[in-house]
């Protein structure tokens, strides 16, 4: 789990469970298909099995976000690359 805040207190992170550490207050997820009530661990829905945990959405998540830098990465890599290869282009063009 990640670093979910609590809804009602909005100031202290629910534990692995849903529950609120600080409020007591426990994270229920309705599943959008059904409207079913599903425990926060729950990966399915209990009563039409969508998936609707929100771990799956936050792996989706942390999925998009770890390949938006490793795509700024490589961005910063090209962008290197490329300098170097034009200060090298310099270098040998200067020599006499
Ligand atoms: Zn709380
Ligand atoms: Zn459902």
């Amino acid at each position: 789990m990640g670093n979910l805040n609590c809804p009602k207190c909005d100031n202290a992170s629910l534990d692995a469970n849903g529950v609120c550490v600080n409020c007591g207050y426990v994270l229920r997820l309705i599943c959008p298909k059904c409207a079913h009530t599903n425990s926060v661990k729950a990966r399915f829905c209990g009563f039409c099995g969508t998936g609707t945990s929100v771990s799956i959405r936050i792996k989706k998540e942390i999925r998009s976000r770890v390949s938006y830098v490793a795509r700024m990465r490589i961005k910063h890599f090209a962008t290197g690359l490329a300098f170097g290869t034009l200060l090298a282009l310099f270098a040998f063009g200067a020599m006499p």
